[in-house]
């Protein structure tokens, strides 16, 4: 498709353009490097492995479809048995329906036969009902039918033995449904990963319990409990912890303890009471990624406390959410064995200039407008200044990705785009 003038800009993510920020690539190169990996299987009825991950590759134990069959409403024929030139009066010998056990086709007639019967041994094709003129208990026949004609071969959606699905897919309807097609009952899946959820400040309020002056109700806590309820996480809530080092060290060695991957919000920063990566090194644990190149989400911090990972995600309910959605989600799919291709993008047009100063890759909330006279999405990206507002978080379409190098952002340009 023709996409117009404008090309699109890549992503500059890679690209160390930065200072002593770690560009977003490097960053979650160096976190999936480190951390850990779910081997361990479980065996599921296939009917509960909805959103599990597949822990080996699955082949047909069978040819799919397991036997020739018709694919219309018609008259199962031999074509090679046509002498001469047609038209052809041919006696119709029976019916078969679906679920008929497959017979011999009588010689020199043919047989009725319905969606998805057995080809009668003998026969080589399926006249559609609507081709034939019907004449007595026999048809009228005017053209030859090509061998193969409206039947579905066994195997020809997939031969006895081949790959069906690979280790690593996460299982939605579809993949229920191939496996179902090729006889599955049950089906051996990952383990779940076991994520401890905490957030951190002694700011930090349950939703709808009374604010008292000074705090704020903890949303982040609501916005990761709900990232993170998938069934491939067992998720762990352990609730919000003050800004106090010791607290923090005891709860994250806690979490550690039984997780897999401890997941936290705030305390990242530079402020004075941003303890935690104190705390994690303290509590014997240590630091890999501190600071990426992105915006917003630049406290983004990656360790291993014992023998789990650590992501310490910004307090900033925006930056929170994008630091999840752009690196955390990838270094726990990893972590969970899902071999994924990345989240999904699109490329999108954007509406209006943009400000943009090199140095970060920029994840800016977008929100979807129309389309171009080539069918492009238009985009109208949001104020970038908006790291603490949560309502423009809910009210956005997804992330355009203004790359790290890019200046300013002229009117038309066309941007990634990672959809909510
Ligand atoms: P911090 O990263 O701890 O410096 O926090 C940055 C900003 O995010 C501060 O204004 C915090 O009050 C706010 N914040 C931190 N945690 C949360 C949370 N769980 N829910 C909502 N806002 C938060
Ligand atoms: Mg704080």
């Amino acid at each position: 498709m023709h996409l117009g003038t404008t090309d699109p800009i890549h992503c500059g993510c890679a690209r160390d353009s930065t200072g002593d920020l770690m560009p977003v690539d490097e960053a979650l190169n160096r976190a999936i490097g480190a951390a850990g990996r779910i081997t361990a299987a479980e065996s599921v009825p296939l009917v509960e492995a909805t959103g599990r991950i597949l822990a080996a590759p699955v082949s047909a134990s069978r040819p799919m479809p397991p036997f020739d069959a018709s694919a219309m409403d018609g008259y199962a024929l031999r074509s090679a048995a046509l002498a001469g030139d047609g038209p052809w009066e041919i006696p119709v010998a029976g019916r078969v329906r679906a679920g008929d056990p497959p017979g011999p086709l009588p010689a020199g007639a043919a047989l009725r036969i319905l969606t998805g019967a057995p080809l009668p041994l003998g026969a080589d094709a399926v006249v559609p009902q609507e081709q034939v003129g019907a004449r007595g208990a026999g048809l009228r026949l005017r053209f030859r039918p090509r061998p193969g004609a409206h039947v579905r071969r066994a195997g020809s959606d997939l031969a006895e033995g081949v790959e069906l699905l690979p280790a690593g897919r996460l299982i939605g309807p579809r993949e229920v449904g191939a496996l179902a097609a090729a006889g599955l009952r049950r089906v051996e899946v990952r383990r779940r990963l076991e994520v401890a959820l905490l957030r951190t400040g002694s700011e930090l309020t349950p939703p709808g319990a009374p604010l008292d002056p000074g705090r704020i109700w903890d949303s982040n806590g609501a916005t990761l409990l709900s990232l993170l309820s998938l069934p491939w996480i067992r998720l762990q809530d352990r609730g919000t912890v003050p800004d106090d080092p010791a607290e923090l060290r005891r709860a994250l060695a806690a979490a550690a303890e039984g997780a897999d991957l401890v997941v936290t919000t705030g305390g990242v920063s530079v402020g004075d009471e941003d303890h935690l990566p104190r705390a994690v090194t303290e509590a014997g644990g240590r630091i890999l990624v501190n600071s990426v190149a992105m915006k917003p989400g630049k406290p983004l911090t990656f360790g291993q406390i014992g023998r789990a990972s650590w992501i310490g995600l910004p307090g900033n309910p925006v930056a929170a959410f994008v630091g999840w959605t752009v690196v955390g989600a990838r270094i726990a799919e990893a972590m969970a064995g899902l071999a994924g291709t990345g989240p999904r993008k699109a490329i999108v047009r954007s509406a209006a200039p943009a400000a943009h100063r090199p140095g970060r890759c920029e994840f800016r909330l977008a929100r979807l407008v129309g389309y171009d006279a080539h069918g492009v999405q238009v985009a109208e990206l949001l104020p970038g200044e908006t790291s603490y507002r949560v309502a423009l978080l809910a009210r956005a379409d997804g992330l355009a990705l203004i790359p790290a190098e890019a200046g300013a952002v002229p009117e038309g340009t066309l941007l990634e785009f990672l959809p909510f």
